[in-house]
Parts: structure tokens; sequence; C-alpha cells
């Protein structure tokens, strides 16, 4: 009797083991393909919160707030109500700032292929399995990214990680600084120049580097033997020119802030070679949230003087971050690698055209002039596509020219923050398109303002 329970129990011991075994594959092979466990509640979430209708004029976020259970519309500058449907129609327009949001679309069109679902266990340690603090897989993305593009030489050259360029903008300062100088380097740029650079420099303090204003005042200073390291920016922000180095010599040193060295905002002659290259996540793929950016060096010194600064001053980049960087930048690569290059030239260039002609029937206003350029990525001649407006005012009772734009609602950014004069303002190009059509609406308004006045005082 004993025998015959035992068997029975080996019996169904056996059974329940092939019959769970049996629901295992079975929950994850359906007709050969992947069935969703852990995985399938964030998916619901995320496809939930990117179907919250909020009429095409902002997007609701997993991470925003809740109400009933679903995650509200965060609506687009002069957009209001539930679903972001109502138009404010005094609404100025906001232009002050560099977020590159005229990239959504694209990501809201490639959706499927850039989405992540990242597992809670995902690279919780403080570094990789080889205690290294870069994705090595990123690192090859971005090697392959820029051989594609054409737009920089990365053999022989080592890369740092940074939370966004910014950080690698001071971090680049402080590497090429010497050591132990009885002076401290001089941080120059050619004016006008993005502000960062000196702000940075003057907020670090530091006793062995210091901001000295514009490249060209040292331009004919440059053999002497103080230290110089000069930041230059091509395509430059805020006038999108191709900048060269201004100074050279040797104690000068440059860091070359190429942000926006990509087909969208400008035709690429060749590719960049210099010793110190910056680039960012933001301008490239439009993620400035994801705070991501590279830095490539000849130097091995350099590197690991870059490297250890972000080291101390964060541990490394997020890991998070950067697997966000490398779906996205896999994206990028997609096909001919073309696809997001194609919208971003097309959005830019149409937004200058449309400006440009805008303005073109006022004398009140001019805009920096910009040739079309042949481009090695698309191998053929650009039209102009930059990334901001270097706006002047002309006339002389406008020479606060922010300040005359503001009181026609909109909003730029002030000339004298470039180190130019307050006939100059920077306007964005690379917001929303709901911003944009804004700024063309108010620009417009203006213009023919103007017109009218002009018409009367000359009946
Ligand atoms: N360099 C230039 C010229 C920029 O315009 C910007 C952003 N506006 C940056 C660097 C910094 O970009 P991020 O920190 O987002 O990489």
């Amino acid at each position: 009797m004993a025998k015959i329970q035992i068997f029975l129990c080996v019996v169904c011991l056996l059974c329940s083991l092939i019959l769970n075994l049996l629901l295992v594959s079975n929950h994850m092979h359906v007709g050969g393909k992947w069935e969703l466990s852990w995985s399938r509640k964030a998916a619901e979430e995320g496809e939930a919160a990117a179907a919250v209708a909020c009429s095409g004029h902002g997007r609701a976020y997993l991470d925003g707030l809740v109400v009933d259970g679903s995650p509200v519309c965060e609506c687009n500058s002069c957009f209001e109500g539930p679903d972001c449907s109502q138009f404010s129609p005094d609404c100025i327009a906001d232009v002050d700032g560099g977020d590159p949001l005229f990239l959504e679309p694209f990501w809201m069109q490639n959706a499927a292929s850039s989405a992540m679902l990242v597992a809670g266990w995902h690279r919780m340690s403080y570094a990789f399995n080889n205690q290294s603090l870069i994705s090595q897989v990123l690192e090859n993305q971005i090697r392959k990214l820029h051989t594609a593009v054409g737009n920089a030489v990365t053999q022989g050259r080592f890369i740092v990680f940074g939370a966004g360029s910014t950080q690698l903008l001071n971090a680049a300062v402080y590497a090429l600084s010497p050591d132990n100088s009885s002076a401290p380097a001089k941080v120059v740029a050619a004016f006008p120049f993005y502000p960062v650079y000196q702000l940075q420099t003057d907020f670090f303090r530091s006793k062995d580097f210091q901001f000295e204003g514009d490249a060209y005042l040292w331009e004919n200073n440059s053999d002497s033997t103080s230290n110089l390291i000069e930041f230059v920016t091509a395509p430059n922000n805020p006038d999108g020119q191709l900048n060269k180095a201004v100074l050279q010599g040797p104690y000068v040193k440059a860091i070359h802030d190429h942000a926006y060295y990509w087909p969208h905002f400008t035709g690429i002659p060749a590719p960049a070679d210099e010793d110190v290259m910056v680039f960012t996540l933001s301008k490239l793929t439009g993620h400035a949230g994801t705070r991501f950016g590279w830095a490539l060096t000849k130097d091995e010194a350099v590197y690991q003087r870059m490297s250890t600064y972000v080291k101390l001053n964060c541990l490394g980049i997020s890991r998070d971050a950067q697997l966000r960087a490398y779906k996205l930048l896999k994206v990028v690569m997609e096909g001919s690698g073309r696809e997001i290059f194609e919208f971003g030239h097309a959005t830019m260039k149409n937004r200058w055209e449309k400006l440009s002609s805008a303005l073109s029937v006022s004398k009140r206003f001019s805009i920096q002039d910009i040739a079309p350029q042949y481009c090695t990525f698309f191998q053929t001649v650009r039209a102009a596509s930059p990334a901001y407006a270097w706006l002047r005012c002309e006339r002389e009772e406008d020479k606060d020219c922010y300040r005359a734009l503001k009181k026609a609602g909109i909003i730029g950014r002030e000339g004298t923050l470039f180190g130019t004069a307050s006939s100059y303002v920077r306007l964005s190009l690379l917001k929303t398109q709901d911003d944009f059509d804004m700024l063309l609406h108010q620009i417009k308004k203006l213009v023919a303002e103007k017109d009218d006045t002009h018409a009367r005082s000359t009946m």
C-alpha cells in the first residue's frame, strides 16, 4: 500500500512539473513570439500616457500630474485647457530658450523603434562590469554615427561622456589649463559667443583659469607666453557661422564646440578633426532632458584629466541616460541614417525661409546672412537652416531691440548676453511648431504695423 502511495506521489509530482513547464513556455512563446509577462503593465502605462489626446498642442507624460488615474496634458505655450485645445490670443511668442523640440514629431513618428522599457534591476551598480563608467556599445555607436555622418574624425580619439556638453565644456577648460602656473589660463571666445562659456568659467573661480572676453582682442598677443584657451563654436550660437579658431601659437589651445555640427543646421563640408571636440545629444536628437554629451580628444593626458573631472563631479553619467542615448542613436542610424537629418533640415530650412520672407518686407530688421553650402552627407548643396535667427533692429529708436520686440509680444534673448550690442536679439527657431508659428505671427504683425505707420507718415 505504501509503495502504491509513493508511486502515485511521484507520478503526481512529475505531472505537475510537466504542466508547469508547459505553462511557462506557453506564457513566453505564443506562435514563436515572446509573450509579455512582467513588462506588460509598464508597456500599457506607457501607451496610455501616449494616447492622452492633447489636440496636437501638448503631451501627457508618465511622470506628469495624474488626475482621475490618467496623466494630464502639459500644453505648449499659447494653448490651454484640459486637452490644450484653447488658444490664448494675447499670448506672447517665447523664443528665448534653445529647447530643441522641433524634433518631437520625428520621435512621435518613430515611437515604436525608440520606445524603451527598463527592468527594476537594470544597471544598479556604480560601474559597468569592467569597472568602466562608460557603456562600450554606446561608445561604438557614437563612433559609427560620426563616420556615417562624416562630421568628425573618431579614429585615434578618446571619448569622454558628460552630463550634457555643459559639463564637458568646463571639464575641457580644466583639462587644458596648466597645473601650478603662476598665472591662470585666459579663456576667450570670439564675440558673439555662447554665454555659458563665461558663466561657467566665472562660476568656478579657479586659480587655474579665468574668462578674458573676446578672442579677437588677443589676436595680436597670441605669440606671448600667456596660456590661452579659445572656445571655437561651429556652427556658432547665436549667429550660425562656421567659426574657425581666431588664435594660433604655442600657448594657445582650443575647445571646439560642435553642438550644432549636424546636417539639421548646416552643410557638413568636412569631418571635424580638431584636438578637443565637444558634441551633445541635445541638438542631435532633441533630447536635451537626457543630459548626455561627449568629447573626442586626441591627447591621452587631456582625456585622463577630463575623465577625472567627470568622475569627481558625478561619478560618471547616469547608466539610464547612457541606455537612452544608445537606443536613440540606434534609431538615428536606422536605414541609411538619413531620415532624421532629412526631417531636421527640412523643418529648420522651412522656418528660416518663412522668417526671412516675413522680415524681407521691412527695413526695420535684418538677420544674418548664411550662404547655401555643399554638404558631404547629403552630397548636394543645402539651403541655410540655422538654429537661431540673429536679428538686428536697424532703427535708432529700437536700439534696445529686446525691449522693442517684447513690446510687440516677442521674447528673444538680449544681444548683450552674447557680448554684442543691444541692437541684437537671438530668436530661437528650435522650439515647437506652435512656438514658431506664434513668432511668425507676431513678426508679420510687427512688420505690417511699421509699414502702416510709414504709409500714414508719407501720405
Ligand atoms: N554648446 C552650445 C553652443 C549650445 O548652444 C548648448 C546648448 N544651448 C550647449 C553647448 C550645451 O548643451 P547641452 O548641455 O544640452 O549638451
